[in-house]
């Protein structure tokens, strides 16, 4: 039984030329007929809910959820309330971007049961803002972040990017100092990737886009490790860092490989062993929901194999890592029969570390992660 929801509001008032997420231009969109089937969707699932299992971690997500009017999100934020058993302390993020999200709004939030707010800051560099083509001045995070906090919303987070077209170790040391400046609990910070379907992609097919190089990204992973842990935050996940008791309970769903609901849009959810994955497109979702039917557009068995592999994909991603004893209990095998070689191979390379019965990556093993991840593909030449 899941304990964790997420939900996708796939609306955006200006879209940024590296997202390849499932979104469209809020302009002219049916959105409150999204809203009846998106709470028609989560009705669904509802019903066959455990009333004695209470929900551990709502999560509105997207898209821009504060793209949609007060009223809109508010309804969203009670049903869910209304159809599931939340926990008393059940962790309910909303995401928002600097800027879009008014006092009114805020407060309606807090009074909503909202208690942390993600923001979608990525830089603090108005010329780099503008390359990315996000919608906020550098000053909107500041304000948000007050805004959020005068509400009664203090458990914060902020999103940064790295690794962006031209950006120099300057501008991200910048950008490092005006985040850790603001009184916030958690930090999620990601190098930029290239994705299909996006402008940077088409922009760097025609050779125009200017990225720095692998070793500048590196140093500038390594700024944001030093920096976030001399100002309090401890680096739990690659790319994440919390004050301590602020670590991202709907995020940890994920790496610890558990079951969650995804509702809305293009949402992925995993329930009784089966991944899936929603439409897309917000006609077919619309349709599906219409009548009567889960909006799958896909749905899969986890294998047992994938599952380990999930296991150590997803668990390595913290810096605590994975228990070998909890592989055991899990899978009912032990983590060297089922890899075998791989745990001393790269504990050869300096890559991993075992300590306490717990595997975790090296500084090394971080800045190559996913060439650790591969290894433990299944079936695959190691
Ligand atoms: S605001 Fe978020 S979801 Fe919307 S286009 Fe930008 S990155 Fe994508």
């Amino acid at each position: 039984m899941a304990d964790a929801i997420y939900i996708h509001i796939p609306f955006c008032e200006q879209i940024c030329h590296y997202c390849d997420f499932n979104k469209f231009y809020l302009k002219s969109q049916p959105v409150d007929e999204y809203v009846e089937d998106l709470i028609t969707e989560m009705g669904i699932y509802a019903d066959e809910h455990d009333e004695k299992e209470p929900v551990q971690s709502v999560y509105i997500g997207g898209g821009t959820p504060t793209s949609m009017s007060e009223k809109q999100l508010a309804k969203v934020i009670h049903d869910v309330r209304e159809l599931f058993p939340l926990s008393e302390s059940c962790e309910f993020t909303v995401e928002a971007n600097p800027g879009s999200c008014d006092a009114s709004m805020m407060k309606g939030l807090y009074n909503a049961g909202v208690n942390r707010l993600s923001i979608g800051v990525q830089t603090f560099d108005e010329t780099l803002l503008s390359a990315i083509n996000r919608d906020h001045e550098p000053g909107d995070a500041q304000k948000t972040v007050d805004m959020a906090r005068e509400a009664g919303i203090t458990n914060l987070s902020i999103d940064l990017m790295f690794g962006l077209p031209g950006q120099t170790m300057e501008q991200w040391k910048q950008t490092l100092k005006a985040a850790l400046s603001l009184p916030i609990t958690h930090i999620s910070a990601y190098s930029l990737k290239i994705e299909p379907k996006t402008v940077f992609y088409q922009m760097q097919k025609k050779r125009q886009l200017r990225l720095p190089d692998e070793d500048l990204e590196a140093d500038m992973f390594e700024e944001l490790v030093a920096n976030a842990k001399r100002t309090g935050f401890q680096h739990y996940e690659i790319s994440n860092f919390a004050k301590p008791g602020f670590e991202s309970r709907h995020n940890l769903v994920y790496w610890d490989n558990c079951e969650y609901y995804g509702f809305g849009a293009g949402a992925h959810g995993y329930l009784n062993g089966k991944r899936y994955a929603n439409h897309g497109p917000l006609p077919k979702y619309m349709k599906a929901v219409s009548a009567g039917e889960r909006p799958k557009r896909e749905e899969h068995q986890v294998s047992s194999d994938a599952q380990k592999e999930e296991f150590m994909f997803m668990g390595l991603r913290k810096m605590a890592g994975v228990s070998l004893d909890d592989f055991e209990a899990r899978y009912h095998t032990t983590m060297e029969e089922t890899f075998p070689g791989v745990l001393e191979a790269l504990k050869g390379d300096g890559l991993i570390t075992v300590k306490d019965r717990q595997v975790s990556l090296t500084g090394d093993g971080q800045l190559l992660a996913n060439h650790v991840f591969e290894k433990f593909l299944l079936g695959n030449e190691q």
